[in-house]
């Protein structure tokens, strides 16, 4: 299989040389030339394996340049019972007939962005070993992807991460998660400033193209295809236990399953449209919003709208308070045919120029056989959700799964299985479960007393100097 760009770039890449890269050089994102189909007889094929064997038939389709058996070994090793909690890794609740959870959260920290990255880290370790090189990871955090990249990186040979996040604006648990890992080859650089802040500090290094290369400085963000292509799996995990007896009633003999997915950069649900062209039976891709709805509006209008930082509300379902969706790049490019150069005209300097784009009716028009469908959920919809669903099924959610069942619940059809993405467990947002149920989520027993263990961070002001000199002086040791 071989990668191109969004933006017409048709050079051909290999898996390996993507999996260390950002954007493409043209500044489009990466996708394979083609979606490989799949046929019934190797679905009724792969519905017997193991989570680590879906993964592996996966992601060979789109892997030829790492040998089977390592990547087999990589699979089996990432997408254990130890780490993952239960043995179907991502398993279905139930919520009612017809209509369930699917669990992504039961990562080490407890929100779907585990799912991918621990496969990543696997992936970054075994690649750099083959080159002997090294990789330096400089991000930015407001909470989950700081802490899933440092749970996935954490003791990996061959990588460091420096993530920078703002001091003490992290609630007490997201902070106990990143400060309390004590691997030498972990940094937590606390910035006395907000997100924005590290987030300009990331991008001041990264621009400075010397130091980049280096000191071989990378990222892990959700742009990078090796992530998404790890999401593809459990749409296929999801669909098979939907469709297996046991979730199987009497009245629906369903051959068909939708999907809705609390989304924010467009990275879950594009692994769900990739699972949808490789021909796995999804009827429809519900995509759920908070109030931060550039996407819902997209869906509705075929007007993308990017949204100022002002614009930009916080919300109670953090995770998805996001301006422009860094993802959607990719389905646009889909569902124009394609067309690299009508993508980089839509995506390129216009975008930022132009604040945004509307698609032509007879593009608009396609998104229906893509199977999309889109809603919004306020804060008093989440507190409405997370309060009727502990009192109708005795089960606590989250505030981006409380998003995806409201909107979820609007899109339901006879006989076909809805499954809802659960993206983070309830105890990582307590004070708003507390709000809507009156009740405190119990954090699972492993992350029990977390906030008193020892810390480990260097505080710094928003100095881009300062943080050079801290990843010098890091990467020499
Ligand atoms: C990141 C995140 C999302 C949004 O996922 P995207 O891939 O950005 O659409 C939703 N919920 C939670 C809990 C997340 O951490």
């Amino acid at each position: 299989m071989k990668y191109i760009s969004t933006r017409g770039d048709q050079t051909p890449r290999g898996f390996s040389d993507i999996l260390l890269e950002g954007l493409a050089p043209d500044g489009g994102l990466y996708l394979p030339t083609h979606y490989p189909k799949v046929d019934e007889t190797t679905l009724s094929r792969w519905r017997g394996l193991s989570y680590a064997g879906l993964a592996f038939e996966v992601l060979s389709l789109y892997i030829d340049d790492i040998p089977a058996a390592d990547l087999k070994r990589l699979c089996d090793a990432t997408y254990t019972e130890a780490v993952f909690g239960t043995p179907q890794i991502t398993p279905l609740k139930p919520l009612r007939e017809g209509l369930c959870l699917q669990a992504l959260s039961n990562g080490p920290t407890l929100a779907f962005k585990d799912m991918a990255m621990q496969l990543l880290g696997n992936l970054f370790e075994y690649e750099l070993a083959r080159r002997g090189e090294e990789l330096n990871i400089l991000g930015a955090t407001s909470g989950d992807t700081g802490s899933a990249a440092e749970y996935a990186m954490r003791g990996k040979r061959g990588v460091r991460v420096f993530m920078l996040s703002p001091h003490g604006r992290m609630s007490p648990f997201q902070q106990a998660q990143m400060f309390s890992l004590q691997d030498a080859n972990i940094h937590n650089i606390a910035v006395e400033g907000v997100f924005d802040d590290c987030q300009d500090i990331v991008k001041a290094v990264s621009n400075d193209l010397g130091f980049k290369r280096q000191h071989r400085i990378g990222t892990v963000n959700s742009i990078n295809w090796a992530r998404l292509l790890a999401q593809v799996v459990y749409y296929f995990a999801g669909y098979f236990q939907a469709t297996s007896g046991r979730f199987q009633s009497t009245k629906s003999n369903a051959d068909k399953v939708s999907f809705a997915v609390p989304s924010g950069n467009f990275g879950n649900i594009c692994a769900g449209h990739v699972a949808r062209c490789m021909g796995l039976p999804i009827e429809h891709l519900v995509l759920a919003t908070n109030e931060n709805d550039v996407l819902d509006e997209f869906f509705r209008t075929g007007t993308y709208r990017v949204r100022a930082t002002a614009e930009t509300h916080e919300t109670s379902s953090p995770s998805m308070d996001i301006s422009k969706a860094s993802n959607f790049e990719r389905f646009v490019f889909d569902l124009l045919g394609r067309d690299g150069a009508r993508t980089a005209a839509l995506f390129g300097p216009a975008l930022a120029k132009e604040g945004g784009f509307t698609v032509t009716h007879e593009e608009f028009a396609r998104i229906a056989g893509f199977g999309f469908v889109s809603g919004k959920s306020t804060h008093a919809d989440r507190l409405a959700t997370i309060r009727g669903t502990w009192q109708d099924s005795g089960v606590m959610i989250d505030t981006h799964t409380a998003d995806g069942l409201k909107v979820a619940l609007a899109h339901l059809r006879p006989g076909v299985p809805m499954l809802v993405l659960e993206t983070a467990l309830p105890a990582k947002f307590a004070a708003t479960i507390r709000e809507a149920t009156g009740l405190d989520p119990e954090p699972p027993a492993a992350l029990r007393g977390i906030e008193n263990l020892p810390k480990r961070f260097t505080v710094m002001p928003p100095d881009v100097a300062q943080v050079k000199r801290f990843i010098q002086q890091h990467c020499a040791a």
